[in-house]
């Protein structure tokens, strides 16, 4: 590995847009722009500041480097549900971590392949749920949890906060699966992933 690559490793992840400094203290090279006198990032990626020349640069994402796109498998934390979505916080792409903070909207429509009239009983605040990116539409990654291997593969009972177990039930002549807290009792319904519990990310 380079010299190069090594310090690039050490710099801040940092987004187009982002202000990195002013003209007064730092040189703007590759990978910046500067207005009124204000420097910022025009790539995604890693902040370099030499500090000899005082010259500051952007180094763009590499492929090693992970970030979500369309048809990536994420694993992230539900961090706020509205009437008719949630907002995941990516905590996973693939079998790797992200650089950087990301997060996905998954819009009620694209839970499950069933109608779902509240989202409150697909999803739960803090769930880790498995979800695919479909859509990277207006700069937000779009995710659905539709089909088995997708949904919540952990949740917390909302009552007395112990990880909630798997339990079948017979509806009718359908087997149906739902989550049962063993301290409290509680049973609490969720897209549930075909591999629920079992640990996997
Ligand atoms: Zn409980």
């Amino acid at each position: 590995m380079s010299h190069m690559s090594e310090e690039k490793k050490s710099g801040r992840f940092i987004v187009p847009g982002e202000k990195i400094g002013v003209i007064e203290e730092f040189i703007p090279d590759k990978g910046t722009y500067v207005k009124d006198g204000v420097i910022y990032s025009s790539n995604i990626g890693y902040l370099l500041i030499d500090s000899v020349s005082r010259r500051v640069s952007v180094y763009p994402l590499t492929r090693k480097v992970c970030f979500p796109r369309v048809g990536s498998i994420v694993v992230g934390h539900v961090v706020n549900i509205q009437s008719a979505m949630a907002f995941i916080r990516i905590i996973k792409v693939g079998n790797r971590f992200p650089s950087g903070f990301f997060t996905g909207v998954l819009h009620i429509s694209d839970i499950g392949e069933e109608f779902i009239e509240n989202i409150f009983d697909a999803l739960k605040l803090g769930d880790l749920v498995r979800a695919k990116v479909i859509s990277e539409a207006n700069r937000m990654f779009h995710l659905s949890t539709k089909g088995e291997k997708m949904g919540v593969i952990l949740a917390l009972c909302s009552k007395c906060g112990s990880a909630l177990k798997l339990k079948y039930r017979e509806k009718g002549r359908k087997r149906e699966k739902n989550l049962y807290c063993e301290d409290c009792g509680n049973t609490e319904s969720r897209k549930i992933a075909s591999d629920y519990g079992l640990g996997n990310l």
